[in-house]
């Protein structure tokens, strides 16, 4: 899912395109490593010079990519622990793949739970995950204005 980069100068879609990164550039933080155009996890390319990522400069500035919202009810009460679980393997396994796409919060609130992302591919990925194994009803929606990908999901 790309969008056209012309239409949103100034949205927090800046993290993703880091201007005059050099190849060889590691994060300080986590460790990845920018190489032919992209962050990734080679922890076998040398690095020179050191600055801090997107995603960890995300993490740092609490502004999520992605945010999804799971609506309390009863169906979600008795299963929080097998839900969450869901969240935390899947997420690891796209951050495996995809350095920038990071888990960043899943904070137990008084209206449900809301998880917080470091991309939209991670949040794509959880929303689809948790569809698939507790079903509920699923909406994902783009808000140009902030350039967060937003999801809601609920199960009565
Ligand atoms: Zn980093």
């Amino acid at each position: 899912m790309r969008r056209d980069k012309r239409f949103q100068p100034h949205t927090p879609d800046s993290y993703r395109a880091p201007a005059r990164v050099q190849g060889g550039t590691g994060c300080q933080e986590c460790g990845a490593v920018y190489e032919n155009g992209r962050w990734t996890w080679n922890a076998s390319a040398e690095h020179t010079a050191q600055l801090v990522c997107p995603a960890c400069r995300r993490i740092r500035e609490h502004a999520p990519g992605g945010e999804l919202w799971l609506e309390s009810g009863a169906y979600l009460v008795a299963h929080h622990q097998e839900v969450v679980s869901l969240l935390q393997h899947e997420s690891a396994d796209e951050q495996r793949l995809h350095a920038l796409e990071r888990l960043m919060s899943i904070e137990d609130q008084p209206e449900g739970i809301r998880v917080t992302t470091t991309g939209p591919h991670t949040l794509r990925r959880l929303s689809e995950a948790l569809v698939r194994a507790h079903h509920g009803h699923l909406s994902i929606e783009y808000r140009d204005g902030e350039g967060v990908l937003r999801a809601r999901w609920s199960r009565k």
